[in-house]
């Protein structure tokens, strides 16, 4: 059995002794609790325990739970972020069935989304995912081209251009020292930019001596994924 409120409360712990050390004592930082192939139930006991942001890479998986917790009562103020890989025939559920998208690194992507969050929302809040190392096998613009792509997505009204999203290579401190000098490059044109997205369970303490301000934490809350 994996006690969930002792796992948030070391989690919680780590960032809070980050921030310490990297002197950044009075800055909040964002804990999205990441919930790919763990069930409603998991999603339910980190909400019970406190959690309000939840991040899914799965469409399906996640629509799927997310009606799972509609039917159990109401639970209307999940904050729900899109952190996986993005089809383009995909786009109108990620449109409308979440508040956030850390994983927009193509125009027409984020072009549909615009077109496709609903009228009566607010606007989808919006990471660019940057691809720090130049990784093959990994999404992401790289980071030579974040300053155009921002310019771009600065012009849909039907997003909110929040930051950037990057995994840089686990444990590589240079990877994330250049992500925090890409993300200050970027704020320096584009002011609004509130969000650095990075960090998970491996390296939440290099992530936040980074800079960053939200981290996407998986496994050091629910335990090993299911499948
Ligand atoms: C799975 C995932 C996470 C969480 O990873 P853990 O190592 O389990 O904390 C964070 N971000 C993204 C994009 C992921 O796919």
């Amino acid at each position: 059995m994996i006690s969930i409120e002792k796992n948030i409360a070391e989690v919680r712990e780590r960032i809070r002794f980050s921030l310490q050390k990297a002197g950044r004592e009075g800055d909040d930082v964002t804990l999205v609790a990441v919930t790919k192939t763990q069930p409603a139930e998991a999603i339910l006991a980190a909400y019970q325990a406190g959690l309000r942001h939840f991040g899914e890479n799965y469409l399906q998986e996640a629509l799927g739970k997310r009606q799972q917790l509609l039917d159990q009562g109401p639970i209307d103020d999940i904050i729900w972020h899109y952190i996986g890989p993005i089809q383009s025939n995909k786009t109108r559920d990620i449109a409308e069935n979440f508040d956030w998208v850390h994983s927009v690194d193509r125009l027409k992507i984020a072009q549909r989304l615009n077109d496709q969050r609903g009228a009566d929302q607010a606007p989808l809040q919006l990471c660019l995912q940057v691809n720090i190392d130049n990784e093959p096998s990994k999404s992401g613009v790289a980071p030579q081209q974040v300053l155009t792509m921002l310019a771009d997505l600065s012009h849909m009204p039907r997003l909110r251009l929040r930051g950037l999203m990057a995994i840089p290579q686990p444990g590589r401190q240079a990877s994330f020292a250049d992500m925090q000098a890409c993300f200050a490059q970027a704020q320096k044109h584009f002011p609004t930019l509130d969000t650095l997205s990075m960090g998970m369970s491996g390296d939440i303490e290099l992530a936040i001596a980074a800079g960053a301000n939200m981290v996407r934490v998986g496994t050091a809350l629910f335990g090993e994924r299911r499948r």
